[in-house]
């Protein structure tokens, strides 16, 4: 469903992705690893035209999306992105976050979108949250609210830069095993993270990046079964 075919980029002077390549099947789950500065978010950055590219091209569902044809808030209705620090309105509930953007870019109607917003809240394990405000709900509740306002564009992929990164090893946990739900129900999706328990659980992919390049994309019962190239091992020993 997505090809990242010999992609360049630089920022200024620095050579941020260096001829990187990626194929995401339909259902897979990819969990990209990396130290900080590999360029994980870029390349994620890049699959949902956040960035531009300077070599190379992306194909999403067959179509080459770095095309100047291509409208990026079209393609967002496609990729769902979850980052770090989930932004939801404040001023909003739970519910009305996730009716948002299908009433106002799909044009779906207010009460299809109030039942699929108490839908998807069940999905991601908050079903009695619908009426609550951002600032009444913890930060691993406030992500998945994230997670389920993404899901309401019914898109084709889901990017996750670091979802758990901001949050109270607690919480972490919850958010976790609803990715791991999205991904057993075939979910096709690309996790930046170092959550490896969640990368045994729930990935069939791990592409390891330093420096820019792509070093290693094992599928994960290889890399799992210690497979692994020296320099990711090295990568491993200092975040386990
Ligand atoms: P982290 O694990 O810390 O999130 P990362 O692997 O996601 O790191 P990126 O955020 O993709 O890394 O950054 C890759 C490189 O590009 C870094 O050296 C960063 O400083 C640089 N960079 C990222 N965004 C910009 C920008 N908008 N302008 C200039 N340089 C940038
Ligand atoms: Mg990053």
């Amino acid at each position: 469903v997505l090809e990242i075919i010999g992609v360049d980029k630089h920022f200024g002077a620095q050579h941020v992705l260096k001829n990187c390549s990626l194929n995401v099947a339909e259902g897979d789950t990819v969990v990209l690893i990396g130290p900080s500065g590999s360029g994980k978010s870029t390349l994620l950055r890049c699959v949902n035209l956040l960035e531009s590219i300077e070599g190379g091209a992306i194909f999403f569902r067959n179509q080459d999306i770095t095309h100047v044809d291509i409208k990026p808030h079209r393609l967002r209705q496609d990729i769902g992105m979850v980052f770090q620090n989930y932004e939801l309105f404040s001023h909003l509930t739970a519910a009305e976050n996730i009716m948002l953007a299908p009433m106002t870019v799909r044009g779906v109607s207010r009460a299809e979108a109030e039942a699929q917003a108490l839908e998807l809240l069940g999905k991601v394990r908050i079903p009695d949250k619908a009426d609550a405000f951002p600032d009444e709900l913890s930060g691993g509740q406030q992500q998945r609210v994230a997670i389920a306002r993404a899901l309401a564009m019914k898109p084709k992929l889901m990017l996750f830069d670091e979802p758990t990164s901001a949050l109270d090893p607690e919480m972490i946990r919850e958010v976790l095993d609803v990715m791991a739900d999205l991904s057993a129900e075939g979910m096709t999706s690309i996790v930046v993270t170092h959550e490896m328990g969640f990368a045994r659980r729930a990935a069939n992919h791990i592409v390891f990046m330093e420096n820019g390049e792509i070093i290693e994309n094992a599928p994960s019962d290889k890399f799992f079964g210690g497979e692994v190239s020296e320099r990711a091992q090295r990568f491993l020993d200092q975040i386990l």
